[in-house]
Parts: structure tokens; C-alpha cells; sequence
């Protein structure tokens, strides 16, 4: 257990998709040798297999009686391998209908299901799921290490894998119910996100979190009563974390979509369902979801009689320092060398 814990929660209705998170992630941590298949940040499409294929289906994480649950490695083909386009065919020479891969026929990648979708009628339905590294409370990584390489920091909570440990075994992998720790082959290590630890300690947030146009992302301590992921979690109570059967402690918190009724006869009549399947939404958010969607219903029931949600008003997150309070938890104060432009962008709290 560490004395303070960093958090994450985004905000699923804002989601546009744009993978705008995992190109920021992708140029400042994950762009060398190895690294060529990672993303630390991915961003799915649910319903839909994931990154890698079928992560939330294979295992890992604990059992009910605190036991590590077996799971089987993903193969590179799960993550859907990195591959070239023939652009000299298809630009010079011209025997191929299509750009098709150099080297093989493409059958699977990240946003596979999306690129693949298909229109069922009035059964329809999809949002977009970004998912990093959980910093869990209780890391099955951390437990399944023999090397004992991966560490959650004391001071915030943030998991690391210590690079000169780390012996490639691969265990961790198999342990994390998410999947979020990659095999770098060139380097025979296991890699995952930092949290953009070096980045916090400079006072500035998080890249997937800076760049996200939808301005869906909040950064904060979770016990720090100022910051905005304390608010949304612990006090208004409008964000879950991801598949908290897992046992893991997940410190990525999601605001679920919005489950208005579902159309019928291509939207020209509503039903009394709702458009996303609530047993889907539980599955993936735990039975506490129905709570939330409700209390996020009342809100805009407010909001839409006129009267103020202070959820709603924080949820919008139109300023940075709203979504962002970046401090240094060994003293719960902004850290002392803080850009000073960063101050005056307001985007750090002095
Ligand atoms: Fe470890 Fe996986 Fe949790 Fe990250 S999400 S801390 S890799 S168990
Ligand atoms: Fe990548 Fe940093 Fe976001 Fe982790 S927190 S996914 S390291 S950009
Ligand atoms: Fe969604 Fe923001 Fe990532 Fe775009 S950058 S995919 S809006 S989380």
C-alpha cells in the first residue's frame, strides 16, 4: 500500500476516438527498437476483441482467495504485428487493388472490429475505451515477479519495472488481467506505462492526458480533497474502475457512456431498453455501474431544468487546471521546479 496514489479517470462520453492519446504516448516513450507493436495507451472499440485480441477473456489477476490466476502469454499476432505498407506497388507499379502489407496478408490489428464493423440493424451500438497501465493497488504484476522487478513507488503509487532487474520471464505479463505490459524483444525486458513519472515530477501532466482533445482526461491524487479524481471517484462517486472482479485495485476510473433507450426500425421509434446492454456495462464496471448511470442521469436532469451540477460543470473539464492538480506527493505541494509558464498557463497551482 503506498502513502498516496496517482489516478486517472476519463470521462467515456467525451471519447471521440481519434487515438490522438496513443500517438503522444507512442513519440515519448515507446518510439525504438523493439518497442514497434506497443501501445502503452491504446485506445478500443467496445464492443470488440481489444488490444491484444481477447485481454479481458484469457486470465490473470486473483481469484477469489487471493490466488494469482493462470493465464496464457499473448502472441505477437494477439497485439497484431507492426507491418509496412507496399507503397511501391501500389504507387509505381500497379498490380495490387489495394495498399496491402509487404509481407503477408493482413487479417488482424488494434481497431480491427472497428475497421471491420458492420451495421446490425437496430441492435447497434459502440464507444470508444482508452486504457493504460492501471498503477493497481494490489498489482498482480508486482505478486508474480520472481525477480521482484516491478515496484509501486511508496510516495504515489505509480508501478515501475526496474529495467536493469527485469530478466524477461515474462510472468507479469501472464499476472496482469489487463495486459498492459509488453515483451520488448530487442531488449529481452517486459515495458510498460510510467505514468509519465518524469513528466508529473515536472509538473507537467501526463502525455496522453495533454494531448486528448476531448479534453476527457483528469490526473490527481486520489486522497488529495483538491484534486479532481478525489472528487469524481470518492466524493460524487460517478467513476468505476475496470473490471474490479480482477481483484487488482484498478486506479484508472471510467465515467460510463450514457445508456439513453435504443432506437428501433433505423430510429424512427424508441424502445424501453437501453441503446448498451446493461449486463455489458456491468461486466466491464462491476453492478455498481447502474448507481452511477443513475446519479449521472439526475445530474443532467438537473442541468437540463437549470439548475447548476457541479458534476456536470467539473465533468466539462474546460481548463486544464480543472482537470489537472499535479503535486509532489512526498509533500502534497506543486513540485518545486515547476515551469514557471506552466504556472502562468494556469496549469499548475503554485
Ligand atoms: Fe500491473 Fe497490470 Fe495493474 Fe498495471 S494494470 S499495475 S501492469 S496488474
Ligand atoms: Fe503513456 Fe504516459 Fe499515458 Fe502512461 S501516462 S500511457 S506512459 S502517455
Ligand atoms: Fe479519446 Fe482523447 Fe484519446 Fe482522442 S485523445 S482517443 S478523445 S482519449
Amino acid at each position: 500500500m503506498s502513502a498516496h496514489q496517482y489516478a486517472m479517470v476519463m470521462d467515456l462520453n467525451k471519447c471521440l476516438g481519434c487515438q490522438t492519446c496513443t500517438m503522444a504516448c507512442k513519440k515519448q516513450w515507446t518510439d525504438h527498437d523493439g518497442m514497434e507493436y506497443m501501445y502503452w495507451n491504446n485506445v478500443e472499440t467496445r464492443p470488440g476483441k481489444g488490444y491484444p485480441r481477447n485481454w479481458d477473456a484469457i486470465g490473470g489477476g486473483f481469484d477469489r482467495n487471493g490466488h494469482l490466476r493462470p493465464s496464457p502469454l499473448p502472441t505477437i499476432e494477439d497485439y497484431g504485428k507492426a507491418w509496412e505498407y507496399d507503397y511501391e506497388d501500389r504507387l509505381f507499379k500497379g498490380t495490387k487493388q489495394s495498399v496491402q502489407p509487404n509481407d503477408r496478408k493482413l487479417d488482424w490489428g488494434p481497431n480491427w472490429d472497428e475497421d471491420q464493423g458492420q451495421l446490425n440493424g437496430a441492435d447497434n451500438f459502440y464507444f470508444y475505451l482508452p486504457r493504460i497501465c492501471n498503477h493497481c493497488t494490489h498489482p498482480a504484476c508486482v505478486e508474480a515477479c520472481t525477480r521482484k522487478a516491478i515496484y509501486k513507488r511508496e510516495e504515489d503509487g505509480i508501478v515501475l519495472i526496474d529495467q536493469e532487474r527485469c530478466r524477461g520471464y515474462r510472468h507479469c505479463i501472464q499476472a496482469c488481467p489487463y495486459k498492459k505490459i509488453y515483451f520488448n524483444e530487442v531488449l529481452g525486458k517486459s515495458q510498460k506505462c510510467i505514468f509519465c513519472y518524469p513528466r508529473l515530477e515536472k509538473g507537467k501532466v501526463n502525455a496522453c492526458a495533454a494531448q486528448c482533445p476531448g479534453r476527457l482526461r483528469f490526473v490527481g491524487l486520489l486522497d488529495d480533497p483538491e484534486s479532481p479524481v478525489h472528487k469524481l471517484v470518492l466524493k460524487y462517486k460517478v467513476a468505476l474502475g475496470l473490471l474490479p472482479d480482477r481483484g487488482t485495485g484498478p486506479n484508472v476510473y471510467y465515467v460510463p457512456p450514457f445508456n439513453p433507450p435504443r432506437g428501433a426500425n433505423y430510429g424512427k421509434s424508441i424502445l424501453d431498453d437501453p441503446r448498451i446492454p446493461l449486463g455489458y456495462l456491468k461486466y466491464l464496471f462491476g453492478p455498481e455501474v447502474e448507481n452511477v448511470l443513475r446519479r449521472l442521469e439526475g445530474e443532467l436532469a438537473k442541468a437540463q431544468a437549470g439548475q447548476q451540477s457541479d458534476i456536470l460543470q467539473l465533468l466539462i473539464g474546460r481548463d486544464a487546471d480543472v482537470r489537472y492538480r499535479i503535486v509532489d506527493a512526498k509533500t502534497m505541494e506543486p513540485f518545486e521546479n515547476t515551469p514557471t509558464h506552466l504556472v502562468q498557463l494556469g496549469m499548475i497551482r503554485r
